[in-house]
């Protein structure tokens, strides 16, 4: 739980964990969703043979089906189900969670809280069946919102969760859990990881529906205004809130690394960009991208989050020489083109399947 020093990242080579096997059993939870999802098929590129995702969604809506997986659905609130899932596993990563965007989490706080029983009982059954690793996908909503008041935000290091006054619900519910993980490292020797997300983006992710993030939101209402030729876009709150907005791609490595560094066990660490960016200039992005310009509508009393948010990236600088590094501009434009084809595909009543986007 200490924080590492310069003379200790010359040794950190030595303290990256290299005994993985690859038909060690892996066990991804809340693998039908949009990071679990891209997690799995991560460790299937990289041969891995034994490879468990779970979600409580039916297989059909997984946003990624990945071949030679087994995949499975079951309740993770559910204790007995957790003991199934990590049966013979070597490495756990949690990353189920009842959760969306700011819609979600400001409406419906008692099902982001509800979550913490799914890392209560996954992590118990984890360290009962013998789980050498154990990770578990906090956010950036566990840090002291008091800290982000402003636009131009100082960026968030780690030590500034505490003293705690986290996002209510859900980012409670996350502090809570990395608690818990902390204690099972300190009590009972288990090694676990805790990674702070900062908003994620990319394919394969939510973009409709009331759980989707800032960015797949703004890229289908471009969209959709482009598409039916009423060229007005409406923006929740007055577009000045800041946040840094990492790509899926880079996510996926750092939860590797992260796992695999042994000098992080039960430290908890931000991954994230240092882009800052303006909802206004994202929407500008995306304008861009789309070759659109649309009249921008304020909905100053729609959920807006915290002014400001960005994260301090030394620490995983200095621990892992790496930091999340596709700058935004190229993962929108991923992104984008990805949302546009779902968007055409669904209004030409083209189902889509999890595995065939
Ligand atoms: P997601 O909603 O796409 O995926 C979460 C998955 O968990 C869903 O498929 C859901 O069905 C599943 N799930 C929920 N309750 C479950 C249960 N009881 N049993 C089994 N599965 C269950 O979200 P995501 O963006 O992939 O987020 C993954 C993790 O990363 C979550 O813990 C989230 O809080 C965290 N996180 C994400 C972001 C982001 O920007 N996407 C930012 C910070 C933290």
């Amino acid at each position: 739980m200490t924080h590492i020093t310069r003379k200790m990242k010359k040794q950190l080579t030595a303290a990256t964990y290299s005994g993985r096997k690859k038909d060690d059993q892996i066990l991804v939870a809340g693998a039908g969703g949009f990071i679990g999802g891209s997690l799995t098929r991560h460790f299937h590129d990289q041969g891995f043979t034994r490879i468990r995702a779970v979600d409580k969604k039916p297989l059909p809506l997984w946003y990624q089906k990945v071949p030679d997986v087994e995949s499975l659905c079951l309740d993770l609130s559910d204790q007995q189900n957790c003991k199934r899932a990590v049966e013979n596993a070597v490495e756990v990563y949690n990353l189920a969670a009842d959760m969306g965007g700011m819609g979600f989490i400001e409406k419906f706080r008692v099902e982001c809280l509800r979550s913490i029983l799914i890392n209560t009982h996954l992590i118990e059954e984890a360290y009962h069946a013998g789980v050498d690793r154990y990770f578990f996908s906090s956010s950036a909503c566990a840090y002291n919102t008091e800290l982000q008041k402003d636009p131009n935000v100082r960026a968030l290091k780690e030590s500034d969760a505490y003293p705690a006054m986290a996002e209510r619900g859900y980012g409670w519910e996350k502090l809570l859990s990395e608690i818990l993980c902390q204690e099972y490292t300190a009590e009972r020797g288990m090694k676990t990881f805790i990674a702070r997300f900062h908003n994620v983006y990319g394919p394969h992710g939510t973009w409709d529906g009331g759980r989707e993030k800032a960015p797949a939101a703004l890229a289908r209402k471009v969209i959709e205004a482009q598409d039916s030729g009423d060229l007005n876009i409406t923006i929740w709150g007055d577009g000045s809130q800041t946040r840094s907005f990492m790509y899926i791609d880079n996510c996926v490595k750092g939860v590797d690394m992260i796992m695999h560094c042994d000098d992080l066990i039960a430290t908890p660490i931000n991954l994230g960009t240092s882009e800052l960016i303006s909802i206004n200039d994202l929407v500008s992005m995306i304008e861009v991208i789309a070759g659109v310009k649309l009249t921008r509508h304020y909905d100053l009393d729609a959920p807006r989050g915290v002014a400001g948010r960005n994260s301090d990236n030394s620490f995983i600088q200095e621990v892992l020489g790496w930091e999340p590094d596709t700058p935004l501009r190229v993962g929108m434009e991923k992104t984008y083109a990805w949302i546009k084809q779902q968007y055409l595909d669904r209004k030409a009543g083209k189902p889509a399947p999890a595995g065939e986007y």
